[in-house]
């Protein structure tokens, strides 16, 4: 059996604000149909990360090849790949903020996000998240935040990507939600085919969906692991979280 296709290969990426370097020498693949956890305490890198791959931050250094966009360090006169091609090569990034116009109806932001002309997405997505079927026509400041999270996931599928980056998913959700939303998640990936990189705090409930995971710490990686794994051996996480590397 083939091996799947490499969605996304990171190799020593270098990332930042400015002059300030926060995510130093970052290794990470996501292959098709995987789900890949990035974890790790806050500040440690992570929403970082995400932007970097979706050229909203420049490549400081190192390489990232991202479906079929080459990510490298700018070039001085030159100019870099943006966010739009990224996204338009079938990244779609599900920032932690959500992003919603609580205007518009949850009917309007699928309709808006679809390409032009495939009105079946809308209908494939629906059909795949009942709840949210039962509430999208109601505005999305008038939805629950577990809701909102679910709309948010949809608009970014309706755009038919192969790769998702999902940051805090669960940013505000009761547990109990976050385990009904992650699973969906999951099931998506392995229907779909779909690379999955998952940004988390709720770590038990992240590690329980993936195939993979990486903690980063201060920026650097300090444990990396199958997911199932880690999951069994709590006290390496533990300890992962406060930078003690193995
Ligand atoms: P959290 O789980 O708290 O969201 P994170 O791992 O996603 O954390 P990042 O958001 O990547 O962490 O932030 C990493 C570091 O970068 C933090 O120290 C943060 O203060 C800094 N940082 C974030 N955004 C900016 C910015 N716009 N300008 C300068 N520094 C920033």
């Amino acid at each position: 059996m083939s091996r799947p296709e490499v969605l996304l290969d990171i190799r020593g990426l270098h990332a930042g604000y400015g002059e300030v370097e926060i995510v130093h020498g970052l290794d990470l693949r996501v292959h098709a149909g995987e789900v890949v956890a990035l974890l790790g305490p806050n500040g440690a890198g992570k929403t970082t990360t995400l932007r970097t791959v979706s050229a909203l931050l420049p490549l400081l250094a190192g390489e990232v090849d991202v479906l079929s966009v080459s990510l490298r360090p700018r070039v001085r006169g030159t100019r870099g790949v943006g966010p739009t091609v990224v996204a338009r090569a079938g990244v779609a990034h599900v920032p932690e903020d959500r992003g919603l116009f609580f205007g518009l109806t949850g009917r309007e932001h699928l309709r808006l996000a679809a390409r032009r002309g495939d009105h079946a997405a809308v209908d494939e997505v629906l059909a795949a998240m009942p709840h949210l079927a039962a509430v999208v026509d109601r505005k999305a400041g008038l939805m629950s935040g577990g809701e909102q999270q679910m709309l948010a996931i949809a608009r970014a599928l309706v755009a038919r990507p192969r790769l998702v980056m999902l940051d805090e998913l669960s940013l505000g959700l009761a547990p109990i939600v976050v385990q009904q939303l992650l699973p969906l998640v999951r099931g998506l990936a392995r229907e779909h085919d779909l690379g999955v990189l998952l940004v988390e705090q709720y770590v038990t409930a992240a590690l329980a969906v993936a195939d993979r995971a990486h903690v980063l710490f201060n920026g650097r990686v300090v444990l990396t692991g199958e997911a199932a794994a880690l999951l069994g051996d709590q006290d390496r996480i533990a300890r992962s979280y406060l930078g003690l590397a193995e």
